[in-house]
């Protein structure tokens, strides 16, 4: 799979689980495709805690995602990173896209927001329902002096489109799905930075992918649409740029995709019923991805 990879390059991938909860058989597959292609290669497996949501985050769980990845024999080189503790990192990445023109402010409230999009004729849709419809692009460019990043008092977006004016067309690789074109309008203008904790899930992943020099980010195919803001965002950061490689989900028997509903299909219940590693490891019914 990887034979066309330039010689000499070292392999790192993640995983990347939150401690808000316990790993299923879906993380338990995550985990196993970045250890088994970091390992294939002699590279380097690395574990992060995405940990910024201080309010869905328990303490409890960091312990016990590393002892099912531990039961699992799923090893991981180097530290854990937790998130929490790169605060900063990512406030300056932020910094560094308001200097670049490409956020705005956003005070927007969820309900607002749902108001807007029901009041659409035609409500910009994204692939798990409707985007951001806008409402507070371009109204704020007097409002944002430099420091006011992070200040608690708003959220800030990506103005999706501006940033992909400025960085021009952009592609990324995935093991599986082939090149893929970025498309800026697939999620719109996400969120870069929550109001209560400065930070979100894209700019975070961004900086810590190549903070950590992964070289590929390994992960479910339902974050395949991620990519594209992501790799919009390392653009704009002038990051480096990974291989990708969704893999598929695993599904419950109607089909859906697990979720913290899905307790029973932990890895601590499966290894308390008695399951072995290795039978937990043949249920995921992982191929050659
Ligand atoms: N924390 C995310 C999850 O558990 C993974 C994010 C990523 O791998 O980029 O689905």
């Amino acid at each position: 799979m990887l034979s066309d990879e330039p010689s000499g390059i070292t392999v790192r991938t993640r995983f990347a689980p939150s401690p808000t909860g316990r790993l299923h058989l879906g993380h338990a597959l995550a985990a196993r495709v970045a250890h088994d292609l970091a390992r294939e290669q002699g590279g380097h497996f690395l574990l992060r805690h995405e940990d910024i949501d201080v309010s869905r985050v328990r303490g409890e769980y960091y312990a016990q995602i590393e002892e099912d990845l531990r039961w699992l024999d799923l090893h991981w080189n180097e530290p854990a990173l937790r998130q929490s503790s790169r605060l900063a990192a990512y406030a300056a990445a932020l910094d560094r896209l308001r200097l670049l023109g490409v956020v705005y402010p956003c005070n927007c409230t969820r309900r607002e927001i749902q108001d807007e999009v029901a009041a659409m004729v035609a409500a910009p849709q994204g692939p798990e329902g409707p985007l951001y419809p806008g409402t507070c692009r371009g109204l704020s460019d007097e409002a944002t002096p430099p420091g006011m990043v992070a200040d608690g008092s708003h959220a800030w977006r990506l103005d999706s489109r501006k940033a992909a004016k400025l960085t021009g067309p952009l592609t990324f690789t995935d093991l599986r799905h082939g090149t893929q074109v970025v498309n800026p309008d697939l999620l719109g203008d996400v969120v870069l930075a929550r109001r209560d904790i400065g930070t979100a899930y894209h700019l975070a992943v961004v900086v810590d992918d190549a903070y950590q020099q992964i070289s590929h980010v390994t992960r479910g195919e339902d974050l395949l649409p991620a990519a594209h803001v992501q790799r919009l965002l390392q653009a704009l950061l002038g990051l480096p740029e990974p291989v990708y490689l969704h893999h598929p989900l695993v599904l419950d028997a109607q089909g859906r995709r697990l979720a913290k509903r899905h307790d029973a299909l932990a890895i601590a219940t499966l290894r308390q019923s008695g399951m072995s590693a290795a039978e937990v490891l043949a249920r995921l019914g992982a191929g050659d991805f």
